[in-house]
């Protein structure tokens, strides 16, 4: 007998089997397909990868400005594909944890099809391999939720999209949240005629109202068409270079057509074959696995941990969960879930990151003030050409501690991380103003918005000369 079956590989159940080993325990991990799960495979690294290429088609568009002479770049789509799988076997080999998962004795048996219960102790997969186990931990992650319209077998999600062998001339993308506006800026940096449909009143509903409206200008500036609040999908149909979507808004029905339909409506839990009535675990009424704060289920003995619970759907929340379930499966409940203020962002052109509180969940809750500074107002950018963009910070008024920060622009992502980290040490906006940030520098910015916020506060004499020389 196992002490700790671990199902799934990506990143919860990788950290999950490394930190039960790691505790003393039996440890096994299995998992339907390539190690790494789809954060590696399917997820970040191949969006990543392309977005990349994306942004080197963007400097390369640059390079005249700067009097180097080259000719218009061109993509080579399959060179690019090969990139892409080059990328995801180098990361499945090198930064997914395997090597430790080996060096602690995990036994690890990858590519063998989807695991069952067959009872509350005892998992069988598809190709027939038994394992009991005293505790076990469901990593099984999500995957992308389907339309059920007539036709809806001719579109494609976003995982399609990745291994299509060429650009489509044109593309439909619904759903505009974080990988629905990944997938419509990279084809549209590819060449693509895109058109981005969102059934809601804007583009990227979880952003800042500031973001979604900046990132849904820069896109239709950028040639992608959006269409906000469009109503409602009836039916899909082949056409002879394609697929025609009908739609329908207040009676009025409309239709458009595109080479290749791309959904990006939601996530679903991998739950449905894991027959999970036999170990007695129960879903929510969204569909994924319900969990307590130590990640318990509703069998004691059964633990859940990363997108399978439906929570933050990320894979730093993923490694989090991995760590705190297998902590609490051989351990006992010890640990929580820590709570903490999540860096989100994404990488299309213009980038965008959030971390904490939006403007209008700050303002329901807190007395707050507001500071804005703008991407053609900063030294680094102005050198690098990339002058589109803000820097946004909203600040408690009475303990002047960091409430959310929000950037769209070059670099957005990384310069969250540094608005989290001072956020994770309760940094107040005063101090944050006065740490020397290298200049001239993306994430330089936050002094400069520190710096505004505090005189919006009257803090002025406690400022620093450089981030108060705005
Ligand atoms: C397009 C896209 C872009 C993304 N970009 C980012 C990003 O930039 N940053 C970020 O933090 N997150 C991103 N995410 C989210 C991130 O990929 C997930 O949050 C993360 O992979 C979740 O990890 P997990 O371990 O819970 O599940 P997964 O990574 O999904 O791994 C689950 C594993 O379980 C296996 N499995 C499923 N069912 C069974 C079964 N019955 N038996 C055995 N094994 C099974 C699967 O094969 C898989 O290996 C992105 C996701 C998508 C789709």
């Amino acid at each position: 007998m196992i002490d700790v079956l671990v199902i799934g590989g990506g990143p919860a159940g990788v950290v999950a089997a490394l930190r039960a080993a790691d505790s003393g325990a039996k440890t096994a991990l299995v998992t339907r397909d390539e190690f790494g799960g789809m954060a590696a495979n399917d997820g970040p690294v191949p969006v990543r990868t392309l977005a990349h290429a994306a942004r080197l088609i963007r400097e390369a568009r640059q390079l005249g400005r700067y009097g180097i002479v080259v000719g218009d770049p061109v993509l080579d789509y399959q060179r690019l594909l090969e990139r892409v799988r080059e990328v995801v076997t180098d990361v499945r080999a090198h930064s997914t944890f395997r090597s430790q998962i080996d060096s602690v004795n995990v036994v690890v048996h990858e590519n063998v099809g989807g695991a069952h219960f067959v009872d509350p102790h005892t998992v069988e997969t598809a190709t027939g391999l038994r394992l009991r186990a005293d505790k076990i931990i469901i990593c099984t992650g999500g995957g992308s939720r389907r339309l059920s319209v007539p036709g809806s077998e001719l579109s494609a999600t976003h995982s399609d999209a990745w291994s299509l062998t060429s650009v489509p001339p044109s593309m439909i993308v619904i759903g505009a949240g974080a990988t629905g506006a990944q997938v419509a800026s990279i084809f549209n940096a590819f060449g693509s005629k895109v058109q981005l449909f969102h059934t809601g009143t804007r583009i990227l509903p979880t952003e800042d109202e500031d973001v979604s409206a900046a990132v849904a200008a820069a896109f239709r500036e950028s040639g992608i068409a959006v269409r906000e609040n469009f109503g409602c999908i009836e039916s899909f149909e082949k056409t002879a270079s394609g697929v025609r979507m009908w739609f329908s808004k207040d009676g009025k029905r409309e239709s458009a057509e595109a080479s290749l339909v791309v959904t990006a409506i939601g996530w679903i839990a991998e739950t449905a074959d894991l027959d999970l009535a036999k170990a007695g675990v129960e879903t929510n009424k969204r569909g994924f696995i319900g969990v307590d704060e130590f990640l318990r289920t509703s069998a004691p003995h059964v633990f859940a941990a990363g997108d399978v619970t439906g929570r933050l759907m990320l894979v730093p929340q993923a490694i989090q969960d991995g760590f705190v379930a297998a902590t609490n499966a051989v351990r006992g409940a010890t640990m929580k879930f820590p709570e903490q203020a999540a860096p989100i962002g994404s990488f299309t052109d213009p980038e965008y990151a959030q971390v904490g509180l939006t403007e209008t969940k700050a303002r329901a809750t807190h007395d707050i003030v507001t500071a804005i500074v703008c991407f053609d107002s900063t030294t680094g950018t102005i050198i690098d050409g990339r002058t589109n963009g803000f820097c946004k910070l909203i600040v408690d008024r009475q303990t002047r501690q960091i409430l959310g920060c929000h950037v769209v622009g070059e670099r957005a992502v990384e310069i969250t991380q540094v608005a989290a980290v001072a956020m994770a040490g309760n940094m107040r906006v005063d101090e944050l103003a006065q740490v020397p940030l290298s200049f001239p520098t993306y994430a330089g910015v936050l002094g400069r918005v520190g710096a505004s916020a505090s005189r919006r506060l009257n803090l002025k004499r406690n400022l620093a000369g450089q981030s108060y020389g705005e």
